[in-house]
């Protein structure tokens, strides 16, 4: 049975958390910036698809680009935010947490 949740007019709210970003992910941060939960972290990806440290740690002349990770994805609260900004539409949500 899934997950029972309410919203404030007591209504019934069913979560749909982020599981997973593909690959044509083209980094450009919306989801991150609208969700509040640290679920998510910007991170470079290097010509052969090894994922690497953002920031200071990754290595600038390793990095093809930089791609969205789900790096906690046991923090989501399956709000949507990220889904409704994505305009490549590849995320993938889940309707149960486990
Ligand atoms: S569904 Fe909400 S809480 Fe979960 S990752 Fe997306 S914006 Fe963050
Ligand atoms: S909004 Fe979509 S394309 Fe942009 S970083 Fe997030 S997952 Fe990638």
């Amino acid at each position: 049975m899934d997950d029972l949740f309410a919203s404030r007019d007591g209504s019934r709210w069913l979560p749909e958390y982020l599981s997973q970003i593909d690959v044509s992910c083209i980094g450009c941060g919306r989801c991150f910036k609208v969700c509040s939960r640290e679920v998510m972290h910007l991170c470079g990806i290097t010509g052969s698809g090894e994922i690497v440290g953002a920031g200071e740690d990754a290595d600038d002349d390793e990095v093809e680009r930089l791609v969205m990770i789900v790096d906690h994805p046991g923090l989501c609260i399956g709000c949507g935010a990220c889904a409704r900004v994505c305009p490549k539409n590849c995320q993938f949500h889940i309707k149960s947490s486990n």
